[in-house]
């Protein structure tokens, strides 16, 4: 069965109107897209959309009580809620280095969460 999907491109402040027409899962055309960025955008929301996970994990003895952290690469749409679920779960101890691994493999995904910032002791300086 043929359909058409509707989204806004988000790679540059354009944002095209895109329409991806499929049939059956196989993409047949994405129009209304300014450039090729636009058409590979709308391929991947339609068959793996993915989204960089950014939130925080609580620390003990930091010189704040949380920590940003961010995935080192987006990871499929479907799994962050999950993903978030699991970070909440997490509890680190100061100090905490800038880019320090967090959380391997997220989800099974292969894909790390990092810190993304440095986090001294609550006594320090
Ligand atoms: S399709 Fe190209 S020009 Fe249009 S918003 Fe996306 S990146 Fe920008």
């Amino acid at each position: 069965m043929k359909s058409k999907h509707e989204f806004t491109c988000i790679n540059c402040p354009l944002s095209c109107s895109l329409v991806l027409s499929e049939e059956d899962g196989e993409v047949l055309e994405v129009s209304g897209a300014d450039c090729k960025v636009g058409e590979k955008y709308a391929v991947e929301e339609f068959k793996d959309p993915r989204r960089t996970l950014s939130t925080t994990v609580k620390v003990k003895g930091g010189a704040l009580p949380l920590l940003p952290v961010v995935s080192a690469s987006p990871i499929p749409k479907r799994l962050v809620r999950d993903a978030v679920r699991a970070l909440a779960e997490v509890v680190l101890e100061a100090p905490v280095a800038d880019g320090q691994v967090i959380y391997e493999d997220i989800m099974g995904t292969g894909v790390n969460v990092v810190a993304s910032r440095t986090l001294g002791c609550e006594h320090d300086g």
